[in-house]
């Protein structure tokens, strides 16, 4: 049977050597689990649901960096605020007022990614590529004072199209490359382009990922 250890070494040897930083997507499994891969080495796991962030919080060493992936609710901002490491999925303005509202009352800055919407599906939350350029464009330095901005995420088509998903994935680096040029420009934490999962996180680095999020790969089928 192939153990995390080895899958998660498998993958990492598919990465660059440097510029590309990857987030084991642990969602749905348990921590003994997620531990294999903490033992081989690894800080950085990535969840989707606040209360089951909550619970592995609780049982797993806090030198882990948890990124949280998923959609979140308002109303569960404050659980994640004292201790996420990275929100990649911030999906609206409210979410993001509610983020500074309790970032600011833990004394924290989070640093956060917006997320943006290129793909057919329209199930996906998100800000559209010109409203986040003009969201970005509007910030002014002390609009929110305990928000890093750090980048952009997204996904694209869940489609074997391999000409589509290329197309999403450079779209989104070009929308990155503008912002950093333009509205974020001089601000060096605006570093981030988090984009790729298990079946085209090589296309994404090919388009110019700078963060991969890789669950099946490295932990097996999750079972829901
Ligand atoms: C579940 C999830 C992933 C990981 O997906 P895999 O296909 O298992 O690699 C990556 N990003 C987001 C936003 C997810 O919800």
């Amino acid at each position: 049977m192939t153990t995390v250890a080895t899958r998660l070494s498998e993958v990492k040897s598919t990465l660059p050597a440097t510029g590309v930083q990857l987030v084991a997507v642990s969602k749905f499994h348990p921590a003994e689990t997620i531990r294999e891969a903490y033992d081989a080495g690894h800080r950085c796991f990535g969840e989707s649901r606040v209360q089951e962030l909550q619970q592995k919080y609780d049982q797993l060493p806090h030198d882990i960096e948890w990124h949280f992936i998923g959609h979140l609710q308002t109303n569960k901002v404050k659980y994640i605020i004292p201790y996420v490491a990275m929100i990649h999925s911030v999906d609206s303005t409210r979410i993001l007022d509610e983020i500074e509202r309790q970032a600011a009352r833990v004394d924290r800055v989070v640093d956060c990614l917006l997320e943006v919407h290129v793909a057919q599906e329209d199930t996906k939350f998100g800000f559209s590529p010109q409203e986040c350029c003009d969201f970005l464009a509007s910030l002014t330095v002390d609009s929110y004072p305990h928000v890093r901005f750090r980048g952009i995420m997204g996904m694209a088509s869940n489609t074997d199209d391999e000409v589509q998903v290329r197309a999403e994935f450079a779209q989104l680096k070009a929308l990155f490359d503008t912002v950093r040029n333009g509205a974020m420009a001089g601000n060096s934490s605006f570093d981030t382009l988090s984009m790729g999962m298990s079946l085209d996180y090589r296309m994404a680095i090919e388009e110019g990922s700078t963060m991969v999020r890789i669950g099946t790969t490295i932990f097996g089928e999750r079972e829901y």
